[in-house]
């Protein structure tokens, strides 16, 4: 599912930063978000904007942000960790809509994406039978938690590349797409894969596989690899509307040839009932370094061993968390 970008959030809580006359540090959902001294007392309602909302240009409201491309990131003002944006209804000039509502299209706010696909390379719209890439940020929905607990998990390393998924329909050609759109064959790196790997003979009828791009040239190569590579992180069987879950995914992968992306932890039993399911706990694991790198890791990526509708998600139990370090001081 599209996740919320912009949406109505309650202010939990605000508290004096200390030294600072003019800005509270403030509780939304379960980020920590720097506001204007005066702006919210607790239980107000605001507009919240997550990081990587792109404001658009010419609305007042949006102004201050120009210096920063108008773009929301991680910050560390007087200390203090911001993610996110917190602004009074106000900007809204109208009703308030109830807590909860994605009020991104209202106000002109798209995601920022950081390589967007060369217009030449476009060969049509993505798929409808494969669900689109994405994860959604534990912060924004820690309800996430309470459907995961006492289930047996996976933990993988968030890959800091590009989206790739590939499609074998049951008739008809391969379709290779970036995160948005189907690609022509050529000479880019999505269509690239597909003779590495062979995939359009490799993929059963019906199967699609999703994995993250990575090599010299695509965003920093933190893996620093020589070559470009497909890491898979999903496989989805449009004749079912399913992904496969974990061992038969890990089993898919090593039977046709494929990387998956690193595995860090697999959660069972005993210790799967006992795991304390935090944010503290999580933002701990999204920390740290590539493997064999010295490239701070972008985060991670956590799903139930067995795929599980999430309510609270309306789509596939499954989210990220990313490394506060990373956001920092790596993100561009
Ligand atoms: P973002 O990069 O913030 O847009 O987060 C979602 C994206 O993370 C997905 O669309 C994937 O392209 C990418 N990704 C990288 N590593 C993983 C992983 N281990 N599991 C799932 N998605 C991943
Ligand atoms: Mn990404």
């Amino acid at each position: 599912m599209e996740r919320k970008l912009v949406s109505i959030q309650h202010i939990d809580h605000v508290e004096p930063i200390p030294g600072a006359d003019n800005i509270q540090k403030a509780r939304v959902m379960g980020w920590d978000v720097v506001v204007s001294k005066g702006d919210f007392a607790p239980g107000d309602a605001c507009v919240f904007f997550e990081i990587d909302s792109q404001l658009p240009e010419g609305a007042p409201w949006a102004e201050f942000l120009r210096p920063r491309g108008f773009r929301v990131k991680t910050a560390r003002l007087r200390g203090v960790l911001s993610q996110g944006l917190a602004l009074p209804t106000s900007i809204l000039d109208g009703d308030t809509p109830p807590v909860g509502t994605d009020v991104r299209e209202r106000l002109g706010v798209v995601k920022f994406e950081p390589t967007p696909s060369d217009a030449r390379d476009v060969a049509g719209p993505f798929p409808g039978a494969v669900p689109k890439t994405d994860e959604i940020r534990l912060q924004s929905m820690l309800g996430v938690l309470e459907e995961l607990r006492g289930h047996d998990f996976f933990v993988t390393t968030k890959l800091d590349g590009s989206s790739a998924t590939y499609f074998r329909p049951l008739e008809g050609p391969l379709v290779a797409c970036s995160r948005n759109w189907a690609l022509k064959p050529g000479p880019n790196p999505v269509w690239r894969m597909v003779e590495r790997y062979a995939l359009d003979t490799v993929l059963p009828p019906g199967f699609a596989i999703q994995g993250e791009l990575c090599g010299p040239g695509i965003q920093k190569n933190r893996l620093g690899l020589g070559e470009t590579d497909l890491f898979v992180f999903s496989v989805h069987d449009t004749r079912t509307g399913r992904f496969l879950d974990h061992a038969d995914f890990i089993a898919f992968c090593a039977r046709h040839g494929l990387r998956t992306v690193p595995v860090e932890h697999v959660v069972t039993g005993e210790a799967a009932r006992a795991f304390p399911h935090t944010l503290a706990r999580y933002l701990e694991l999204a920390q740290g370094v590539y493997a064999g790198t010295r490239s701070r890791k972008e985060g991670i990526v956590i799903r139930p061993l067995v795929e599980r509708h999430s309510p609270t998600l309306g789509g596939r139990l499954s989210f990220k968390v990313i490394n506060n370090d990373f956001l920092l001081k790596d993100e561009d």
